[in-house]
């Protein structure tokens, strides 16, 4: 392990693609063109800081034109680089494919340590980095739609969306140029929670095999199972709250920046999260104990766990000592290829994030819907729903002679607000999406894990879409 080099993440997105490519049956021509990045751009633009010009390097890669627009979010961080960017907008092809959103994949990257930087210089990046975009034909509503990703949120995404009109004055469905806006600036009810949200639908669904959770020694349910969280950003958090809140799942560890703490009894995610607001780290929190590293966590026993928050988290120098049952990767490329393959031997079940994290876009699709038809969903139905459930829950009164409790009243009579039409939507699609790739992963005796069962859903649509084309007949 001394000189262990853990395989890049672009390394081990193409070490993933050949092993599922090698079984898929399509011809190789169409194996390359599905694999490669369609265009690459990387632009240095200086932006003043204080009173310095600073060079900023950023990227926008655009993966697959497949399908149009091109659909991926933007990452602030220092260690962007166009490999990196490469992976992960490979990996929005797939994901968008898995989960039947009709986009190609993209990403963006911008190469800073945001939090350096005051509000007021992040929305001059911002806005330059959108220029650039506008200027090469790399942004609109039909072309390549950004969303947020590590670094960035709602604030950037309004900043884009503004800067964007500005340039397109007059353009009717400017709004649909970028998601995960605020919900006032075009933005959609549960698109902030959307990635955690659908990491709990996939899970509570690969929980509820009891033949496959037999194999790995689990009862079936979220309820009772333990939890360890890697990252209480965005992804972390909101996969921590609704698993707790609405799975009954316990949380027994959580790992960030600045170290781990532990808790045999579960850790309440959402008043750990309030306690890091303001004290700026998770240390110390009430009920837990500090452990050592951050990085032990990751080893300890539990039944999920859950990296939320960056690649390359599980490698050979750490895949030894896991001794989680399940993993389930919320953020992209935690695990590397090898590792991958290690704890796959071991009987490891590894959700893979292709398929785990796509709440993210899937909401992001329905944001665009949204702004595309210029309405909130639910706003022609709801009301008449409720009318209707009404008038039912009063002849059912009339005819039976017994009474409805009000609360009762309430639930059976309640037309769907957009939240609750983006939730159901969102389940629907994690639950399809699950069977989809379990149906590959039982009748292809060739497939042996979900990531290449995931692979293969994934390679089967796209390849469609381009025989459909008639380009690769
Ligand atoms: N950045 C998110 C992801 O990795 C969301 C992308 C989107 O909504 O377009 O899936």
């Amino acid at each position: 392990m001394k000189n262990y080099q853990p395989p890049s993440f672009l390394e081990s997105v193409n070490e993933n693609f050949e092993r599922a490519a090698a079984v898929s049956g399509i011809p190789k021509g169409l194996l390359a063109q599905i694999q490669t990045c369609n265009s690459i751009y990387q632009m240095n633009f200086p932006v003043k800081i204080g009173n310095q010009y600073k060079v900023v390097t950023a990227f926008r890669v655009q993966h697959s034109h497949h399908r149009l627009p091109t659909k991926g979010g933007i990452r602030y961080s220092i260690h962007v680089n166009q490999d990196e960017v490469m992976a992960l907008a490979a990996l929005m092809t797939y994901k968008c494919a898995i989960v039947d959103v009709p986009f190609g994949g993209a990403k963006g990257g911008v190469k800073i340590t945001p939090w350096k930087y005051t509000e007021e210089q992040l929305e001059r990046i911002t806005r330059r980095y959108t220029t650039e975009l506008i200027r090469k034909d790399f942004i609109g509503p039909g072309i390549d739609v950004p969303a947020p990703d590590y670094g960035t949120g709602s604030r950037e995404m309004a900043w884009i969306l503004d800067t964007y009109q500005t340039f397109n004055g007059g353009e009717i469905d400017s709004a649909g140029c970028v998601t995960g806006k605020p919900v006032n600036q075009n933005g959609i009810r549960g698109r902030t929670e959307a990635t955690g949200r659908g990491v709990y639908y996939g899970l509570v669904q690969l929980l509820s095999y009891a033949d496959d959770m037999k194999e790995i020694g689990l009862k079936t349910g979220m309820a009772g199972k333990t939890l360890v969280i890697q990252g209480l950003g965005n992804v972390g958090y909101y996969t921590g709250k609704i698993c707790q809140e609405e799975g009954d799942a316990k949380i027994i560890a959580v790992s960030e920046y600045e170290g781990a703490i532990h808790s045999p009894d579960g850790i309440d995610v959402d008043k750990l999260y309030k306690f890091r607001q303001k004290t700026g780290s998770i240390m110390g929190f009430p009920g837990t104990t500090n452990m050592k590293s951050r990085e032990q966590a990751l080893e300890l026993k539990c039944d999920i766990l859950i990296p939320a928050a960056l690649e390359n988290q599980i490698t050979m120098l750490n895949a030894k000592k896991i001794k989680a049952k399940i993993i389930a990767e919320a953020a992209n490329g935690p695990v590397s290829a090898d590792a991958d393959a290690y704890l796959r031997d071991k009987g490891v079940i590894i959700v893979p994030d292709m398929y785990l994290n796509a709440g993210g876009v899937t909401v992001s699709y329905f944001e665009w819907l949204k702004n595309l038809s210029h309405m909130r969903f639910g706003r022609m139905e709801k009301r008449f729903n409720q009318n209707t459930y009404t008038l039912f829950a009063e002849k059912l009164e009339a005819m039976t002679g017994k009474s409805i409790t009000a609360k009762e009243r309430r639930m059976l009579t309640k037309g769907a607000d957009e939240v609750d039409l983006v939730r159901s939507g969102l389940e629907e699609t994690m639950v399809t999406a699950y069977d989809q790739i379990r149906e590959i992963l039982r009748r292809k005796k060739s497939v042996t894990d979900l990531r290449t069962a995931a692979f293969l859903s994934a390679l089967n649509k796209v390849s469609s879409d381009y025989m459909n084309k008639g380009i690769f007949p």
